[in-house]
């Protein structure tokens, strides 16, 4: 029987009126059987999120100041969703527990997966699900990282005693018996190891928006909703800037070649976005998305005859691995080279990593330019179609954009442009309105 696993996050629920959109979702679907929650969000542009009050409490244990004043806002919210669905249900203990913890100085991650073990633990109660806790299935080794392995053979072996149950999202335990956090948002990375575990036959990821937007919207009017995206093209648009759901949550499914589906939490009926293991589907548009991101350097490398010369590559490339330093892009030509670096990255360590090359390849001359926006035109279509750089490149000419660098990947499923950073909304803009219509 087909197998979905349902992640809703903190604005899905975030009150009772939330709680019950989620549960009409779930309840409409009998394959809908494992839900991942978050901790509530905000209800509204001045609320907090219950995660980040937990936070809060934490650094004032720390400080050793009172955290009455915040835990009563957590204890409420709760209470006021229990109350509100009319559950004969309480936390009053667990509360009273996780704030003594507080107190006598539990750790930040702990206090901060409280907010999901708490959410997960009232929407089983609502829909009657069975309530697992991530700390006894997901598992991360002594590095902090997660052990995917163990992880993935312990909740499978859990799963198929649970017909149906709620897990709660962000967290697992180390090896010591510790709780431990994923990074912010790291629900969506607990959903897609439930769909792994499970061998589910989709992962929905319910939000707050219809799908991901092919721009975004604070530079494009009104973008379109990208309808189906493959996993490497959004790795690529996520790494320049695009976000839909935590940039990890992609690798547990991606074992298993299970499509994610985002919804809209508050539009259930809109199809919202698919995203593919397999780049055979079609698109309605050449390009799939835009993104893009400020704050890079160029490094320039200008020496006459430089391709004849063997090592030359190499040595560049130490003096940045000797600094510890990453690089994005690499493109070269006969005589010149030249490293993309995030400028944050090159700060402290920039004079000195120019002298060095310089002097490690003997090189005519060494520039640095800062300042730098990188533009990632991303689409499984580009590939056979031909002409497309060509009328990136115009669209960008008409407005009297002048592009530093350009970049085009292997798979010619990606075009990257560097432009100066004043230019940047004015060319994205430029872009989607040639492409689409
Ligand atoms: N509640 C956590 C956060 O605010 C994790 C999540 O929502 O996915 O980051």
């Amino acid at each position: 029987m087909e197998s979905k696993v349902v992640k809703f996050g903190g604005s899905s629920l975030a009150d009772a009126v939330q709680f019950k959109k989620v549960a009409d979702i779930i309840r409409a679907d009998n394959a809908r059987k494992y839900v991942v929650a978050s901790a509530p969000g905000k209800r509204n542009d001045d609320d907090i999120k219950v995660t980040d009050l937990l936070y809060k409490c934490f650094e004032l244990a720390i400080a050793k100041k009172s955290i009455d004043d915040i835990f009563e806002k957590i204890r409420e919210r709760y209470n006021s969703i229990i109350s509100d669905l009319e559950l004969d249900f309480s936390l009053d203990e667990e509360l009273d527990a996780i704030k003594a913890g507080i107190i006598h100085r539990a750790g930040r991650d702990y206090v901060a997966s409280r907010g999901e073990y708490l959410n997960a633990m009232v929407l089983a109660a609502y829909l009657g699900y069975d309530f697992i806790d991530a700390e006894t299935c997901i598992f991360f080794d002594d590095n902090g990282n997660l052990d995917t392995e163990k992880t993935n053979r312990v909740l499978s072996e859990l799963l198929i005693q649970h017909s149906r149950a709620v897990i709660p999202g962000f967290y697992g335990c180390m090896s010591n018996g510790s709780i431990k956090t994923f990074s912010r948002g790291g629900s969506d990375i607990t959903g897609s190891i439930v769909a792994r575990a499970i061998g589910a036959d989709i992962y929905e990821n319910w939000t707050d928006v219809s799908g991901m937007l092919m721009a975004d919207p604070r530079i494009v009017d009104n973008p379109k909703v990208i309808d189906v995206i493959t996993y490497g093209e959004l790795r690529e648009l996520s790494y320049m800037g695009a976000s839909v759901m935590h940039e990890d949550a992609i690798f547990p499914v991606k074992v298993s070649n299970i499509p994610i589906n985002i919804r809209n939490t508050n539009a259930p009926d809109d199809p919202g976005t698919m995203i593919v293991p397999s780049a055979s589907v079609g698109s309605a548009n050449i390009i799939t998305g835009i993104a893009g991101r400020k704050g890079f350097s160029i490094i320039n490398i200008e020496k006459d005859m430089m391709n004849a010369e063997i090592g030359f590559g190499r040595r560049v490339l130490e003096v940045l691995e000797n600094h510890k330093v990453c690089f994005e892009h690499l493109p070269s030509s006969i005589d010149t080279m030249s490293v993309v670096i995030s400028t944050s990255e090159l700060r402290s360590t920039k004079y000195e990593m120019v002298a060095e090359i310089a002097k490690v390849v003997n090189a005519d001359r060494v520039t640095v330019e800062d300042g730098i926006a990188l533009i990632a035109v991303v689409g499984r279509s580009m590939e056979r179609a031909k002409g497309t750089a060509g009328r990136i490149f115009a669209a960008i000419a008409k407005q009297d954009i002048n592009i530093k660098m350009i970049d085009q990947g292997s798979s010619e499923r990606n075009i990257i442009i560097g432009i100066e950073e004043n230019d940047y909304k004015t060319a994205i803009r430029a872009i989607y309105s040639e492409f689409v219509k």
